[in-house]
């Protein structure tokens, strides 16, 4: 089947209604996905909601024979570089954004393009390791620009999301090492994620969705709308991690997480922490909020 896309209308943006998203908002803002396994479906979402401009960085090429169980990717883009195949799927959902695809590790596109990556209003960490994601949180802290990160628990029973954002850290409420002590401490010890982990498409599509929202209200509220998904990216300011049990009984034990739920509350359940650290906890990367850099990410 060919299509001449020239024969194809021009997107609008109309369907947005005037009080669900700010196209001017959108297109205005710039966004670095690191990582296109998960990633992939937030840089669809964040196309399909006006972004002006998203920079994919994946060093990786798709495995067509597993990447379409668990990620957005397909079985016909076998052998593409991820980063390729994404920046295509978001320009062709949407042909007003624009896409640099970086064909490169967090590190080498650091090296190579610093000032593209810290002109961007947000960073997305969307990886499985642990490192890659602390050094981008850590390059946010840096440069005044805020960061989320979506963690998906084994078996796909939890997912997980905390967010970066240099003024919270700054004031001393923490930064997302601080919100994953536990787990920094434990990768500092050694410990190293498993080979393979069971999981399937849902849970990393569902906080897709989440990542998504988190970064598209936490834009307009830098932006200084007023819409009501601000409220969202101001919950983030006062609790910045959260877990959504996909598993109606994870962690169901009396004194866990979601162990006072009540069963009609079970599906889907979402809580949000704030501070929840140790007194003797001094992180190594906001030090209690004292070499953070703030207002170095509004760009509107
Ligand atoms: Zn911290």
């Amino acid at each position: 089947m060919n299509i001449d896309i020239r024969s194809i209308p021009h997107i609008e943006f109309t369907r947005f209604g005037g009080s669900t998203i700010d196209v001017e908002v959108m297109q205005a803002a710039s966004v670095v996905l690191v990582g296109t396994g998960g990633g992939r479906l937030v840089a669809e979402l964040l196309a399909r909601s006006a972004l002006g401009n998203i920079v994919i960085i994946d060093p990786d090429t798709v495995d067509g024979t597993r990447n379409p169980l668990t990620q957005g990717h397909a079985w016909s883009e076998h052998g593409e570089p991820k980063a390729q195949t994404t920046a295509r799927a978001c320009w062709s959902i949407n042909h007003t954004i624009e896409v640099k695809a970086l064909e490169m590790t967090w590190e080498e596109a650091c090296a190579s393009e610093e000032k593209i990556i810290a002109s961007a209003n947000f960073l997305a960490a969307c990886t499985d390791s642990y490192a890659v994601n602390r050094a981008v949180r850590r390059f946010g802290l840096a440069h005044g620009i805020d960061v989320v990160e979506g963690w998906i628990y084994p078996d796909g029973d939890a997912c997980e999301h905390v967010t970066t954002f240099p003024e919270v850290a700054a004031a001393g409420c923490g930064c997302g090492t601080c919100h994953l002590w536990m787990r920094h401490r434990a990768y500092e010890q050694g410990f190293q994620n498993p080979r393979d982990i069971p999981a399937y498409a849902i849970p990393s599509a569902y906080s897709s969705v989440q990542t998504a929202q988190i970064i598209i209200a936490r834009l307009h509220q830098r932006a200084g709308s007023t819409l009501p998904i601000v409220r969202l990216a101001e919950q983030f300011q006062h609790r910045p991690a959260q877990i959504t049990r996909l598993n109606p009984n994870f962690w169901a034990a009396p004194g866990e997480p979601f162990g006072d739920t009540p069963d009609e509350f079970g599906t889907f359940m979402t809580r949000a922490y704030g501070k929840d650290w140790p007194a003797d906890w001094e992180c190594p990367d906001c030090q209690g909020g004292r070499h953070v850099k703030i207002g170095g990410a509004p760009k509107f």
